[in-house]
């Protein structure tokens, strides 16, 4: 996945600093960045993870709140608000690891 590849290579995570989640919580897997990174280590398209941790990857999928805040503010262009439901249906078809 491409976007996996951009998004972990930004250093400016601009992203974050305009996610409502993330301000309101500081919970770091809430903010876009992360959440993105969960879902590629759900993927398998990190190497040699042991998966992500399943409660933090459900919480990330469901409390997403399609604000478009992040896609905003992204130098890379990733779609999160496209990415985050795909994430979902995934989880209703693929089991954890
Ligand atoms: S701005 Fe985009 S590429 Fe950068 S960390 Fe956030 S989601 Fe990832």
């Amino acid at each position: 996945m491409l976007w996996a590849l951009r998004c972990r290579e930004c250093g400016g995570r601009t992203c974050e600093a305009v996610c409502p989640m993330y301000r309101v919580t500081r919970r770091e897997f809430l903010g876009p960045r992360s959440r993105l990174s969960l879902i590629a280590e759900f993927l398998g398209d990190d190497d040699g993870a042991k998966g992500p941790d399943a409660a933090e990857l459900l919480e990330a999928a469901f409390t997403y709140l399609h604000c478009g805040a992040c896609t905003s503010q992204c130098s890379a262009r990733i779609p999160i608000p496209d990415v985050v439901p795909s994430l979902r249906a995934l989880l209703l078809r693929r089991p954890f690891r």
